[in-house]
């Protein structure tokens, strides 16, 4: 039993009113939170400078970080602290907070895991688009997209996936998205296959960039989409176009 908690904590996409009750009461109850930028200016902007520790990946440089963050979290709860570590969207989705978990359990650190919205659903359905529908994908799978598909030992399998028939959700994948998109051709899928971009889902900034597996390069570089954004590859991308007249998640569009 350690002195202090560590409560690992999904800010959810960005929108502060998608914080969770429970998220809400740890931010107000923490003698330190520890973020990086994912969870967006309008959450973070509320958290006093007197609680932050920002342990971003530029705010410690890369390689220390990971190994840096554990650390710091052991180190705070064995000085008695409240500790919240919040992470963008859900803390265990591509999040790092398995790892997290594994070490303050390693170190004897108590430590709460609570749940949030992640961005790899949150993001879709804002713009429109849901991750599964019964006409349209009865599957769907969250992928990286930071690695090369090209590379010999991709741990993603885009053949797989191409034939899987759900929809593929891609987190960090705005840099590789012609590799990708390129693969699951090669790989037999259709190419006029609808894929929608999102870009800082929720947030004040939002932007959202559709077309198909051929043309949603193109469309990135027109609309000048940037990561933070997620990739929607199915079927189910093509709902945005019928409902967006009416879709009140993006005032000014
Ligand atoms: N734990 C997070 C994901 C972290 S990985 C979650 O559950 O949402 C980082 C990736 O998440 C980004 O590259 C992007 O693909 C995605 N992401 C997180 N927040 C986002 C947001 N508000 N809008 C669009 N993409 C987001």
């Amino acid at each position: 039993m350690s002195e202090g908690t560590v409560y690992l904590v999904g800010s959810g996409p960005g929108d502060p009113e998608l914080l969770t009750v429970k998220a809400r009461r740890l931010l107000d109850e923490a003698d330190v939170i520890l973020h990086d930028k994912l969870p967006g200016p309008d959450i973070l902007g509320e958290i006093p400078d007197s609680k932050r520790e920002d342990v971003g990946k530029r705010a410690h440089g890369e390689g220390t970080s990971q190994q840096y963050i554990n650390d710091r979290l052991v180190e705070l709860a064995q000085e008695g602290k409240n500790v919240v570590r919040l992470k963008g969207g859900d803390s265990m989705v591509f999040g790092r907070g398995g790892e997290e978990m594994l070490y303050l359990a390693d170190h004897g650190v108590d430590f709460e895991v609570v749940p949030a919205v992640t961005s790899a659903v949150a993001g879709p359905e804002v713009a429109g688009i849901p991750v599964t529908h019964r006409d349209h994908a009865s599957s769907v799978t969250f992928v990286t997209g930071h690695e090369d598909p090209t590379k010999e030992e991709s741990a993603v399998d885009w053949g797989a996936l191409a034939a899987s028939g759900g929809t593929i959700v891609v987190l960090m994948g705005v840099t590789r998205l012609p590799e990708y998109t390129e693969a699951l051709v090669t790989a037999g899928m259709d190419p006029e296959t609808p894929v929608a971009l999102v870009e800082r889902a929720t947030w004040d900034a939002q932007k959202v960039a559709t077309g198909t597996l051929e043309t949603i390069v193109d469309a990135r570089d027109a609309v000048g989409i940037e990561p933070p954004a997620l990739t929607i590859i199915g079927d189910v991308a093509g709902t945005r176009e019928r409902v967006a007249d009416f879709l009140q998640n993006e005032p000014d569009t």
